[in-house]
């Protein structure tokens, strides 16, 4: 069977209706504080944590003056706690500093955040402001790479082979079902090909 890379997309879209995050947020300075805490850990425990953190720290100002242990204690549970902490309280200092307290819009003034790469800074622009963008995680560069989408492993070169062969208004759309493809059956060690709706037309199929 041909398929075309727009067709997997789609197919991908079908089997993900919901293209959502599944942190939990109330601003955009919650969804930012919550993506820097969700690297290396799993969404779960980060809404596990982020309530009490919010409740104790509710905006960039109170943040950015925390006690550093207490910040640490709130956020251990996402693992990495230490640079997980110094990292929120260093880009709520830099919020309150250089944006007002504001969480910027533009790619280049997220990424200058301590602990803000172009994932998170692509996760919060295209749920916030519905800004076209590529969040190449670990899951959706081996789900990609899988399909034939890319052959790159660097993030950046993933991020431009995608953007030759999907129209940007479904770049966010493909990020979060290639995610979700990619916990659900696309696993790392043992993909499950077996169950997959795409192995008709999966190069890497193994049956
Ligand atoms: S067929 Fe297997 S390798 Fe291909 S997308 Fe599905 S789970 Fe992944």
């Amino acid at each position: 069977m041909t398929m075309t890379k727009i067709d997997m997309e789609e197919i991908l879209a079908l089997h993900y209706p919901n293209t959502r995050t599944l942190l939990h947020y109330n601003n955009p300075f919650e969804l930012l504080i919550a993506v820097i805490l969700s690297a290396q850990c799993t969404d779960a425990m980060v809404n596990r944590v982020t309530p009490d953190l919010f409740k104790a720290y509710p905006n960039a100002e109170a943040l950015a003056h925390a006690d550093l242990d207490n910040l640490e204690e709130l956020v251990r549970r996402t693992g990495f706690y230490k640079n997980k902490a110094k990292n929120i309280k260093a880009t709520a200092s830099m919020l309150v500093k250089k944006y007002k307290s504001k969480v910027p819009r533009e790619l280049e003034e997220l990424t200058s955040l301590p602990g803000v790469g172009r994932k998170t800074a692509n996760v919060v622009r295209g749920h916030i402001w519905d800004e076209p963008g590529i969040i190449v995680d670990t899951h959706f560069g081996r789900v990609m790479r899988r399909l034939g989408f890319t052959d790159a492993t660097d993030p950046i070169k993933v991020e431009q082979d995608i953007q030759q062969i999907i129209p940007k208004e479904r770049w966010l759309r493909l990020s979060m079902t290639a995610n979700y493809h990619g916990r659900d059956l696309c696993k790392s060690r043992r993909p499950l090909c077996e169950q997959c709706f795409l192995q008709e037309v999966c190069p890497s199929r193994e049956l």
